[in-house]
């Protein structure tokens, strides 16, 4: 029998971190959704198309292959059209381009059922906005994960100053505030804790300890 973790969460509250390493401790496929959004947000930057015109995707999204992959550390990687675009979708501007083009019915449809797919038959790991709520509502363990507005964006600065992408704490703060909002407010699977998930609050703890809660608490 397969095994389901859902784990869903605003931007930068940890949810990939956590979800990577129980995969890893776990011996799940880990799944990550957000980058399958990024990757539409990353074809559509790249080919000058709006992201905020829904008909003009809803028009190329035939053209656009979204795949994800495993290198022989188990690390993932994400592919369009055959490829590897992984190092390219971490931007705030690729992000942006995801959060607006994801409010889309047709875009939504698309990778859902990718993400089911991938997921069918296997003990997985996947986090996301939509994942116990739409996706595998299903999932044997429903995780949201929080961490205060502060604290994930300075989380987010360091990751970008790392990057030496010249950034302030404010301004990351102000998109993702916007982010959440939007991520949060759409029509379409918002982000949403659903009755039987279990809220983690990260703020305080480091990536291990969240991974060690959750591992010896459920397993
Ligand atoms: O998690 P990440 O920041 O990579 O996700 C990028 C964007 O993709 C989110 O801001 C959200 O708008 C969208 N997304 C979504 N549903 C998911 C995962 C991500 O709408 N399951």
């Amino acid at each position: 029998m397969s095994y389901k973790i859902a784990i869903d969460g605003p931007s930068s509250a940890g949810k990939s971190t956590l979800a990577k390493a129980l995969a890893r401790e776990l011996g799940y496929v880990y799944i990550d959704t957000g980058a399958m959004y990024r990757a539409i947000g990353y074809y559509l930057i790249e080919n000058g198309i709006d992201f905020h015109d829904e008909e003009k995707i809803n028009s190329v999204l035939d053209k656009i292959d979204v795949t994800l992959d495993y290198d022989k550390e188990n690390n993932l990687h994400v592919y369009l059209n055959g490829k590897d675009i992984s190092d390219k979708i971490r931007t705030q501007t690729v992000g942006e381009a995801a959060s607006v083009s994801s409010q889309f019915a047709k875009v939504r449809e698309k990778l859902v059922a990718l993400q089911r797919k991938l997921a069918e038959e296997k003990s997985c790991c996947m986090d996301g906005r939509d994942i116990a709520s739409n996706v595998l509502p299903n999932a044997n363990l429903k995780l949201y994960i929080v961490a205060s507005d502060e604290c994930r964006a300075k989380r987010r600065y360091l990751e970008e100053k790392e990057k030496g992408i010249d950034t302030t704490i404010e301004k990351v703060l102000a998109e993702l505030r916007e982010r959440d909002y939007r991520d949060s407010h759409r029509e379409l699977n918002p982000l949403t804790k659903v009755k039987d998930a279990i809220e983690i609050d990260t703020t305080e703890m480091t990536a291990d300890e969240v991974v060690d809660y959750v591992l010896q608490r459920f397993f």
